[in-house]
């Protein structure tokens, strides 16, 4: 099973993917992770990657792609992977079909983890951060103590600027911006799985499941 994985900003995209990772037993891939794993490995690519974002560049889509081949090549995405935040153009799309041609890989799907605005702003702007110990928490996560659920804490929490209601407004507009062509090139492919992201986590898995393995 061969997936790549969408997800507008507070729609439990990283959650849906660790499920569905074991699951399956294939690797989540995320690219921001492997590009940060090359630089660190010091791999050619990943020597050339750091020069380039040293400058305060970003790492074109070449060296990306390069890193990905390398990464679908070993053995752990013989039987797939879910690539997640790759691709974000549609250049970047039709360069990873290329890739994919190449590798004689053609049942690859998109996921996109959609949601209603209103409810992930209202889903977001609920949660609190626990300044002591970093945990996050839903509001009905928290008692009438206001004590830190994870680490005792009193009066520990705030909103994050991320979960503040116009910076989320700002990131579901930018997310929307940049993805929909993407989107709309797959969709012509007729590729693209739509999921509704609101709903629990064990719904909206179970759901994915139904349609992946229908
Ligand atoms: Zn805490």
């Amino acid at each position: 099973m061969r997936l790549l994985l969408f997800g507008a900003p507070g729609v439990g995209k990283g959650t849906q993917a660790k499920l569905l990772s074991s699951k399956f037993n294939i690797p989540h891939i995320s690219t921001g992770d492997i590009l940060r794993q090359a630089v660190k490995d010091e791999t050619e690519l990943g020597k050339k990657a750091q020069e380039i974002m040293s400058k305060g560049d970003l790492v074109p889509d070449d060296i990306m792609i390069g890193i990905i081949k390398y990464r679908f090549s070993k053995s752990d995405c013989k039987d797939g992977f879910i690539l997640d935040g790759f691709p974000r153009t549609e250049k970047q799309a039709v360069e990873l079909d290329k890739l994919l041609t190449e590798m004689n890989i053609n049942d690859i799907k998109l996921i996109n983890i959609s949601a209603d605005e209103e409810e992930v702003v209202k889903r977001l702007n609920n949660r609190r951060a626990c300044k002591v110990c970093g945990h996050i928490f839903s509001l009905s996560e928290i008692d009438k103590s206001n004590n830190c659920p994870n680490c005792k804490a009193s009066d520990s929490f705030y909103l994050r600027d991320d979960d503040k209601e116009e910076v989320i407004r700002k990131r579901l507009e930018v997310f929307r911006k940049t993805t929909e062509p993407v989107l709309n090139y797959y969709e012509k492919q007729g590729k693209v799985i739509y999921i509704n992201g609101l709903g629990s986590v064990e719904d909206v898995n179970t759901e994915l499941l139904k349609i992946l393995t229908h």
